[in-house]
């Protein structure tokens, strides 16, 4: 099937398309089968072929009609029409078989559209309710159709199917004041931050909900640990986050923050968040790894703490010192006595 007629249309609508598509009228493409728009009949024309391992090509489509021929012989007699018939119904009126000979059929390669993959694995993936690895869609096709599609098509499918489900990312931002309203109503006291640039694109976020902050003020020790990592994804940007431990040595969730990216403004944005959420305790530790900005924004929120860098990263920077430097550092970073932690730094700096 030739897609460049109709490629710039069905772009434009790949979502809806999909969403449109009646996949049950796809298994039995045939003479009077009808679809809810033009789009939907090209997937399952589309599907059809990748089913049979046929090609076919569009050789006319305007806004009343759309014919398809054999794209592996001009002398071949498949022919299929469809045209429009009011209200965006659109039907298939003529269908005569390909003539062809399959063994030539065979020896092509067959193309297969990401949007016609993404309408083979729509009903499945929600049936399933998880979402399914390109990797497997790859298998799939080759099990049941002797097809090859590279990792990117099957990526793009997948994707385009997430999107036919839960929307695209880029609308779920318009969703973001909503949300945050509803989530304040449904849990008082939670602390909600979001910051838009001047043309109102998404800059910062910060999400404190109640039934953390109250906890860590009242029953845990004074001591936050924050670090950021890279989301993955179209809109990428970075997750904050910052945890505290509970009486079981258990990692309790203190706040998360997204923002653009790891530097001074995004980290002094979430911090001043989270000194409102958190208050400033006596005798508060902070502690990160070793990035400049978290230590910048520390000393500006919360200028009357401490703050440390965690035993993993500072091991990482120091185990090249010598031998038994990481073995002392060990011993000092987890003596429970002054005295234990005075003599390992004195054999340490001897
Ligand atoms: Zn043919």
């Amino acid at each position: 099937m030739d897609f460049t007629e109709t490629e710039r249309a069905m772009d434009a609508s790949a979502s809806l398309v999909a969403r449109e598509s009646d996949p049950s009228r796809v298994d039995d493409l045939q003479k009077n089968s009808f679809y809810n728009s033009k789009e939907n009949l090209i997937i399952a024309v589309g599907l059809w072929n990748m089913k049979r391992g046929t090609k076919t090509k569009v050789i006319r489509s305007d806004l009343g009609c759309v014919y398809f021929t054999c794209k592996h012989s001009d002398k071949c007699k498949f022919d299929l029409h469809a045209s429009s018939h009011g209200g965006g119904m659109w039907g298939v009126h003529k269908l005569k078989e390909h003539s062809c000979q399959a063994d030539l059929r065979r020896a092509k390669k067959i193309k297969t559209h990401s949007k016609v993959v993404a309408a083979y694995v729509a009903n499945r993936i929600r049936d399933d309710g998880e979402v399914i690895k390109p990797k497997s869609i790859m298998a799939e096709l080759v099990r049941d159709f002797g097809i090859k599609i590279k990792y990117d098509v099957a990526l793009r499918a997948r994707n385009l199917e997430m999107e036919m489900i839960y929307g695209r990312v880029d609308d779920s931002f318009l969703l973001l004041p909503r949300y945050l309203y509803a989530l304040r109503e449904a849990n008082p006291g939670t602390l909600i931050g979001l910051e838009v640039d001047v043309d109102c694109r998404f800059k910062h976020l910060f999400v404190a909900l109640a039934a953390s902050i109250s906890p860590f003020y009242f029953h845990l020790r004074p001591v936050i640990v924050v670090d950021g990592t890279h989301l993955k994804g179209k809109n990428s940007g970075i997750l904050f986050v910052a945890v505290a431990k509970d009486g079981n040595e258990a990692v309790f969730p203190l706040a998360i923050g997204v923002g653009p990216i790891e530097n001074d403004e995004s980290w002094k944005w979430f911090m001043s968040h989270l000194r409102q959420a958190c208050g400033e305790p006596e005798n508060l530790l902070v502690v990160s790894d070793a990035h400049v900005s978290i230590a910048n924004a520390v000393k500006s929120e919360f200028p009357n703490a401490t703050y440390g860098i965690c035993y993993y990263h500072l091991l990482n920077k120091i185990k090249g010192y010598g031998p038994g430097v990481a073995e002392l550092f060990y011993q000092a970073a987890y003596a429970y006595k002054q005295s234990d932690y005075t003599r390992v730094m004195s054999t340490w700096l001897l």
